[in-house]
């Protein structure tokens, strides 16, 4: 934290300032760089998408594709969206461009797989929180599913607990309109965020995602099994559908499948790769 940073440095003395505050200004400075090329990024094309299989166990069908952005730099390289992601976020009309321009993407690919006369696969798009915030979220949508043609239960929306537990003003109501019009909701890394779970109640969400962090090594840690078990059970009982994401073993699956749990995603099943790849793996 900065204020901690600065008042450790004080208590060190007073030249130690001068070696803590750089510090903090480079990263300052980093910060508004990767914000000022992410601007160049969409216009010259440096974004992508890639698609990753959800996969309903019993059948082992590909029943839906989440939508993951990819960044390639010309001089930094491909970048990872948990860099980039929180960056773009400190820029609300940022953020809100490139959300925009992954959920037009997004759909324009659904679109695209349904023409060519693929068995149809939704695309589930990651929701930033400032996304949410903003009032033109409901609208970009409503606009998008219009103009690709695109049945509204064909496009799911993952957002987080911190995004569905948001106080902000209007955020469940966007949710619910969101709702009514046929877009999916998913929670997605369920589990580590808030301990309240009332807004499950009060919010029409449809799927739960597990975080990996429970899934990946759920069989040595009886506590992470335990976690698990509970979301499965809990999603049972609260009609919603559970998905295990972060599945990385056959091993996994067939726990998964022993204790109840009907979905899955993970590098088991595939990685996330490009619309073309992904069509000759899990759609023809
Ligand atoms: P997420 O939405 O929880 O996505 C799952 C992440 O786990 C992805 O990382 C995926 O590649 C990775 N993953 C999937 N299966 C496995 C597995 O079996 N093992 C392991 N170790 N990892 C697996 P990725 O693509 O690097 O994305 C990281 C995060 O960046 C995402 O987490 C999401 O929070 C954010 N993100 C990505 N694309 C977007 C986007 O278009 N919009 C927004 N707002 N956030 C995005
Ligand atoms: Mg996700
Ligand atoms: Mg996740
Ligand atoms: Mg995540």
């Amino acid at each position: 934290h900065a204020d901690t940073a600065m008042y450790q440095a004080k208590a060190l003395g007073r030249n130690n300032m001068q070696f803590f505050a750089p510090a903090m200004n480079r990263r300052a400075r980093e910060r508004r760089e990767l914000q000022r090329e992410l601007r160049k990024a969409l216009a010259e094309k440096q974004l992508s998408l890639h698609f990753q299989p959800q996969v309903e166990l019993a059948t082992g069908k590909v029943l839906a594709a989440e939508v993951l952005l990819r960044w390639r730099h010309p001089r930094l390289g491909s970048v990872s969206p948990n860099r980039f992601i929180p960056v773009a976020e400190e820029r609300r009309e940022l953020m809100i461009s490139i959300g925009d321009w992954v959920l037009e993407e997004s759909c324009r690919q659904a679109r695209a797989w349904l023409d060519a006369g693929y068995p149809p696969v939704r695309v589930s798009v990651n929701v930033s929180m400032v996304q949410l915030r903003g009032d033109s979220l409901v609208d970009h949508v409503a606009d998008v599913l219009d103009r690709f043609r695109l049945p509204p239960n064909q496009l799911q929306l993952e957002l987080t607990e911190s995004v569905l537990m948001s106080d902000v003003a209007g955020a469940a109501d966007r949710i619910r309109s969101l709702e009514k019009m046929g877009v999916r909701i998913s929670v997605d890394d369920f589990g580590t965020g808030y301990s309240s779970l009332s807004y499950l109640k009060d919010l029409p969400v449809d799927e739960l995602k597990i975080d990996q962090t429970f899934v990946h090594d759920l069989a040595s840690d009886p506590d992470k099994a335990a976690i698990v078990n509970a979301i499965i059970r809990m999603g049972q009982s609260l009609n919603l559908r559970v998905i295990a994401e972060g599945v990385e073993t056959s091993g996994l699956v067939d726990y998964l499948c022993a204790n109840g749990c009907e979905y899955a995603q993970g590098f088991y099943f595939g990685k996330p790769v490009t619309a073309k790849r992904f069509e000759g793996r899990f759609l023809s």
